[in-house]
């Protein structure tokens, strides 16, 4: 499950681990109704890590081999 950021109406930030498709959550800090701010991608830099691995595994073969 992705982390998404959600704003209360106070304005309060809270970070919460929710189900996709989730639009409100209680926010952490006045238990007020919050709503899912959509802008953070902080979870989506986290799913990426396929590439990376990818990446690192190929890059560390090249320096084995050349040593
Ligand atoms: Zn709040």
């Amino acid at each position: 499950m992705p982390v998404y950021e959600f704003e209360c109406t106070n304005g309060h930030i809270s970070e919460k681990l929710v189900a996709m498709g989730t639009k409100y959550a209680q926010c952490t800090k006045c238990k007020r109704k919050a709503r899912k701010i959509l802008s953070t991608c902080s979870f989506e830099l986290k799913g990426g890590g396929w590439y990376a691995d990818g990446y690192s595994s190929t890059k560390s073969k090249s320096t084995s081999k050349s040593d």
